[in-house]
């Protein structure tokens, strides 16, 4: 098959692109994510990539790094033996390479326990390994105005369908591409939003970033990999499936974001669950945090397994 652009080889499938066309392609369609929605507006501007040392966050890293933004990197070691080991270890190097700032902070050091400690008495590990790394991102990203993840349209497709299935309305209003510019909090933002995991790899494939593709040992025990199995096996047989997902969504959003206190009123009454990650967000008294009451999941975790 041809590229559509030229008559090389095709070397992807759906656009159909050749190599050079395909690495153009990828990067256009990043930086059209970041001006569609007014992400990162001068070059200037110090951005912290949240990097893992997956293909996600280097291939952010790296197109970012290439289209002259100013760029820095942030990692957290959960202390996953044989996984995040491996996958710093390579984040060390490439960061050497291209000169990108990196800093690392591990739970060991900032919460007492790694996460093969903790997965003993937390399982499936995800949930607490989730709020200590937002909990740590959030910590050492605070002299920065934005903070940018390698969340691709995958990932964006799962956590939709996730807050439908267990019916986390308002969670589920305040998802998408980039939070708010609130005072005194790093904005979100997330440039491959619109990008496929397998664009990702791909690209990164291409320009020889030799990264490892393992997956995490604790995700295949996580609800979402069960919504990722399910939402791939509906791409193969309906292509769009992931891409439809999210624009639908973000239709809905734009109405849902003007009724977010309303929604969140509404949905008090049903769930008292959710109720504390309704209220209007607040500032954790321990550790200024992202926070719905007085002190955030992640201090009263970091309390009870310090305990
Ligand atoms: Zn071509
Ligand atoms: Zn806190």
């Amino acid at each position: 098959m041809n590229c559509d652009k030229c008559k090389e080889n095709a070397i992807y499938q759906d656009p159909n692109l050749c190599k050079k066309h395909f690495i153009e392609y990828f990067e256009q369609k990043t930086i059209n994510t970041i001006k569609k929605f007014g992400m990162i507006k001068n070059k200037q501007e110090k951005i912290c990539v949240a990097a893992s040392g997956g293909k996600d966050s280097v291939a952010l890293l790296f197109v970012l790094h290439k289209k002259g933004f100013n760029v820095e990197a942030l990692a957290i070691d959960e202390g996953i033996k044989g996984y995040r080991d491996r996958s710093l270890e390579f984040l060390q190097e490439f960061c050497k390479k291209h000169k990108i700032n990196l800093k690392i902070k591990s739970y060991k050091k900032e919460i007492g326990k790694t996460i093969d400690q903790l997965s003993k008495k937390y399982s499936p590990a995800c949930n607490v390994c989730g709020t200590f790394r937002r909990y740590l991102l959030d910590q050492h990203s605070k002299e920065y105005k934005k903070i940018a993840t390698g969340h691709n349209l995958d990932d964006e497709a799962q956590a939709v369908m996730m807050n439908i299935l267990k019916a986390q309305t308002s969670l589920f209003a305040r998802q998408g591409p980039m939070t708010k510019d609130i005072d005194g909090f790093t904005q979100k933002i997330k440039p491959f939003y619109f990008i496929k995991e397998k664009e990702i790899m791909t690209y990164a494939f291409l320009l020889g970033l030799n990264i490892d593709f393992e997956e995490c040992p604790y995700a295949p025990l996580s609800f979402r990999s069960y919504v990722r199995d399910w939402i791939n096996k509906e791409e193969k047989e309906n292509q769009g499936t992931k891409l439809n997902i999210v624009t639908h969504y973000l239709k809905l959003r734009e109405d849902m974001q003007d009724n977010i206190q309303k929604i969140e009123t509404k949905e008090n009454k049903f769930s008292k669950v959710v109720k504390d990650a309704l209220q209007p967000i607040k500032k954790c008294h321990e550790c200024g945090s992202p926070c719905s009451g007085l002190i955030c999941k992640a201090c009263k975790l970091k309390e009870e397994i310090n305990a």
